[in-house]
């Protein structure tokens, strides 16, 4: 044993059920140890000991792989945004729809994991507040495809002839956002 052997930090989960001690290397970089209730510290400390190679080549592994981590946003942070983004959306849905002449029955700002915005079969227009945090060229993009899907609800070539009626670089646009699809999760 190495004596001047540097611990390795750890998070702790305890299973009531659970029969077995589980490493598991977290995808942030942490290491992550499952124990049934009834092993204690010294014991999980001897197997990490133990495991000690195995987990440290895991862990550089997953520490260079690992994407930086957003810092979170607190709710007011979010609330304020959904306010802010609600005003940008109607304040440009209205702009373009000097062109468009479509009406809408309700305009939701959500916070959504997978998608900038949808259109219900309803009319009602959903849009994810992080558009906001868009580029204003893209968020353009996105408001007007949604509010485009009113009048028609897929993705025809008449759907993008009308999207290209104010968007006539949609497809450039269409590409530019994937980049920013990481901001979602
Ligand atoms: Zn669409």
């Amino acid at each position: 044993m190495d004596s001047v052997e540097k611990p390795i930090a750890y998070t702790l989960r305890r299973k009531r059920f659970s029969r077995v001690l589980r490493f598991a290397i977290h995808q942030d970089g942490r290491l992550v140890v499952t124990a049934p209730v009834l092993i204690g510290k010294r014991m999980i400390e001897k197997m990490i000991h133990e495991k000690r190679e195995w987990i440290l080549e895991k862990l550089t592994v997953a520490r260079k792989n690992a994407k930086p981590v957003a810092p979170k946003r607190t709710r007011k942070e979010i609330a304020d945004d959904k306010d802010r983004a609600l005003e940008l959306i109607q304040s440009r849905i209205e702009h373009f729809n000097l062109v468009y002449r479509l009406s809408w029955k309700r305009i939701a700002i959500r916070n959504q994991k997978t998608r900038w915005g949808s259109c219900s079969g309803k009319g009602n227009l959903n849009f994810n507040y992080k558009v906001a945090l868009l580029p204003p060229h893209l968020a353009d993009y996105i408001i007007v495809h949604e509010l485009c899907h009113l009048a028609q609800m897929n993705h025809s070539k008449k759907f993008w002839d009308l999207v290209a009626q104010t968007i006539p670089d949609w497809r450039d646009r269409r590409k530019e956002i994937r980049e920013h699809e990481i901001r979602l999760r």
